[in-house]
């Protein structure tokens, strides 16, 4: 085998045998070969020494724009239409697809070394975004989706042209998956949701948007169409396709029920949900009902990191607060929502998302030997509760380390950083 952890507590997420203590687990090429309390007969070219640390089954970013490290604290403290209308739009029109590339890299970097492994993301220059991905060797879902001009569909859109470079471009990439949707319902249109539909149903590709972010999506879908974002996109026939639907704050009960019916995902993005005074979406409700659910950060003008640790903590204790009950949802949960259900959400349930043999090797080892990681009485309820991004090890992915000893072995971080600075600064500055 190509790489032996070892004497390592493993979650595995899998439902027989969550944790192992004192463990190996062996990778060959992309995939775990050895998952076992018995030492492996077979020799490893790389033994990793796992005393102290623990290893999880990397964590799925399932909805954010990258790119957005070029806003990072550009805007915050605003209300939500000042904060889009009057400083996020403005100036997402001035960045350029270089801008996109070097700023995705560097969100890819923070991503990684904080156990992220696969990310869903929606951005203009998408190609852009894909290159950064298949470069660094983390797992992206990419696509730009079309917005409404007002006119009707615009075939000079360049979410189209997007897309089919995407096609061509990353079409024998195991990295990269290509998505189409919409953007939210309240900049959309049915002429948007035809053209969709039939790059869908050509291409077999999978839909993502924002759903239900806020209450004045629903007032607005209501307005146009006379049904919440639910409702009118099952109209529409787009869940016929599987989709990652971000947010979902401000969903009815019959909401849930399609959601249930159709597979489709709800994508939670508390902490942007939380900055920007959106609401806090009914998790517990939502898995109640079976509908799966993942986590994700948003981009980082609403959040404004991609640790999704964070995602994990709050995502569990606002539905505490939110249900009047502190055995709502646990911290079992939280991990499954970020690992399983983020696969499951990018379909890839049957192969990531758990530490099993057959599975996809990726993996992140974290530092348990930290004052606030200790004592250790549940590693489930530490990891959610107590651990941050910054315990991050080492990440893999495909069995590919790309991060180790707190390291990049896949760029040169103060190369990435520089780059977009430099580029932010002179958009910025002029
Ligand atoms: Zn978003």
């Amino acid at each position: 085998m190509d790489v032996l952890f070892q004497d390592i507590t493993i979650v595995t997420m899998n439902p027989l045998e969550p944790v192992l203590e004192h463990a190996y687990l062996g990778t060959q090429c992309d995939k775990i070969v050895y998952v076992d309390t018995k030492k492996p007969e077979e020799p490893a070219k790389k033994v990793i020494s796992g005393k102290g640390h623990v290893l999880i089954p990397g964590l799925v970013n399932a909805h954010t724009h990258i790119a957005m490290t070029a806003l990072r604290g550009y805007a915050d403290d605003q209300t939500l239409t000042t904060w889009l209308f009057d400083k996020i739009l403005p100036a997402e029109a001035r960045l350029t697809g270089d801008m996109v590339y070097h700023c995705a890299r560097l969100g890819m970097l923070e991503a990684i070394a904080s156990g992220t492994t696969a990310i869903c993301d929606m951005y203009f220059s998408a190609p852009q975004i894909a290159l950064a991905a298949s470069e660094l060797g983390i797992r992206a879902h990419v696509g730009n989706v079309p917005l409404e001009t007002g006119e009707g569909f615009n075939l000079a859109d360049g979410s189209i042209s997007d897309t089919y470079e995407l096609l061509t471009r990353f079409a024998e990439d195991p990295l990269i998956t290509v998505f189409t949707g919409v953007h939210a319902v309240h900049n959309s249109n049915p002429s948007v949701w035809s053209w969709v539909n039939g790059v869908a149903d050509k291409y077999n590709l999978p839909f993502c948007m924002h759903m239900s972010e806020t209450a004045e999506d629903v007032d607005s879908s209501f307005r146009k169409f006379g049904k919440t974002p639910t409702a009118a996109l099952e109209a529409a026939k787009l869940f016929h396709h599987p989709t990652v639907a971000a947010h979902c704050v401000h969903l009815t009960d019959e909401d849930i029920a399609i959601m249930r019916e159709y597979g489709v995902t709800a994508a939670s993005c508390p902490v942007s949900n939380l900055k920007l005074a959106s609401g806090i979406a009914p998790l517990t409700k939502l898995k109640e009902a079976g509908v799966n659910i993942a986590l994700g950060t948003d981009g980082v003008a609403s959040n404004n990191n991609l640790d999704m640790f964070e995602e994990m903590k709050l995502s569990v204790l606002l539905q505490k607060n939110l249900t009047g009950d502190a055995a709502a949802l646990s911290a079992y949960d939280a991990l499954y929502f970020a690992t399983v259900g983020g696969s499951v959400a990018l379909g890839r349930g049957e192969t990531c998302g758990r530490l099993m043999t057959g599975f996809d090797a990726d993996i992140v080892m974290l530092d348990f030997t930290a004052p606030h990681l200790n004592p250790c009485h549940h590693v489930i309820s530490n990891l959610v509760y107590a651990a941050r991004g910054s315990d991050v090890e080492l990440t893999m992915v495909r069995g590919r380390i790309l991060y180790e000893n707190r390291q990049f072995t896949v760029a040169d971080p103060q190369k990435v950083i520089a780059d977009a600075n430099s580029l932010v600064a002179s958009v910025f500055r002029s």
